[in-house]
């Protein structure tokens, strides 16, 4: 990837960002890429791993893009995940593109544009992307939708993430990483979430059963056996899957995108008076709190009275 396609996929970002999706047919790859969701708590190493991984990719010859979903508000600059990310030792390879983006976008509010940016990294043409959110919260929960695989990530001596795995982790990841299995306790872990697994109902997808792995991303030790791992669970998924998986996505994101335009444009035929109100029509509905046709007769009144 050369300087330029850099540039453009970063003005492409930003354009998505304000919802402009008009950027995305310059990009026009068929392939699908392996999107890999990567949650757990701040501090397990998924910084460091994913730089492991990345390494581990393009040594297969793979083009990997990082994402790092950033918890904080746009205004904060995104700060938390990807300005590690990109100080590291891939930031000169031209195979490589990181970016970390703020979760909370600019569609709808609430909504986020990473559906979006993925969307362009898979028309770019990535091998794989990974996606690395911090396991708390909104995020997190989305990309369970996006990811062709969801790994969750812990480390020894964590209790709490354990408890956390039991309760609901188990029932959402494709495979479970113990990072820094270079120091005590990380075989205990990992067996701790081997017996969980075995008494939690099978909810895998297909034939798949969640894997637990251990990694250090301090001395690289199980990185390439965690590659194995993710694929084959994309494998395992199948094409047809994550084909539907695609279209359910991008499904969403134009209703939110044409709930947008709309907006625009009833807010621009309103006179004056009757804005406020129209606003609040279209946001019940687009909250889904009212019914198509009711929004339609509302806004009507509000537009010509
Ligand atoms: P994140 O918050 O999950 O992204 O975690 P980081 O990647 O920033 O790592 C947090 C800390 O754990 C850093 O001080 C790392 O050096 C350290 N760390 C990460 N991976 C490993 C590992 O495999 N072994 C050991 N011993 N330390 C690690």
């Amino acid at each position: 990837m050369n300087h330029h396609l850099r540039r453009r996929l970063a003005e492409s970002i930003t354009a998505l960002e304000r919802g402009d999706i008009s950027v995305l047919s310059a990009f026009d790859s068929p392939s699908l890429s392996h999107i890999i969701g990567l949650t757990g708590s701040p501090g397990v190493g998924k910084s460091c791993l994913t730089s492991a991984i990345v390494t581990e990719l393009r040594a297969r010859g793979r083009t990997v893009a990082v994402i790092a979903i950033d918890p904080s508000s746009p205004t904060t600059g995104g700060s938390l995940l990807g300005d590690r990310l990109r100080m590291g030792k891939h930031r000169s390879d031209a195979a490589v593109y990181i970016r970390s983006i703020a979760s909370r976008g600019h569609l709808g509010g609430a909504s986020s544009s990473t559906p979006l940016v993925l969307s362009l990294l898979e028309r770019a043409g990535f091998d794989t992307i990974l996606v690395e959110t911090v396991g708390v919260g909104q995020s997190e929960t989305e990309i369970r939708h996006l990811a062709d695989t969801m790994v969750w990530m812990t480390a020894p001596g964590l209790g709490d993430d354990i408890q956390a795995a039991k309760a609901g982790v188990l029932e959402v990841a494709d495979v479970l990483v113990v990072n820094k299995s270079d120091l005590q306790g990380a075989d205990e872990t990992a067996e701790q979430l081997r017996s969980a697994l075995h008494q939690a109902p099978a909810v895998g997808v297909g034939q798949w059963q969640p894997e637990v792995v251990c990694t250090s991303a301090v001395d690289e030790s199980g990185v390439s056996e965690f590659l194995d791992v993710l694929d084959r669970h994309l494998a395992a998924e199948g094409a047809d899957a994550r084909r539907a998986l695609r279209e359910k996505r991008f499904g969403q994101v134009v209703v939110e995108l044409s709930l947008d335009q709309l907006r625009e444009r009833i807010l621009t035929a309103a006179k004056p008076d009757g804005r406020p109100l129209v606003e609040c029509i279209v946001n019940r509905l687009a909250r889904g709190e009212m019914e198509l046709g009711d929004a339609v007769a509302h806004v009507v009144e509000a537009v010509t009275r």
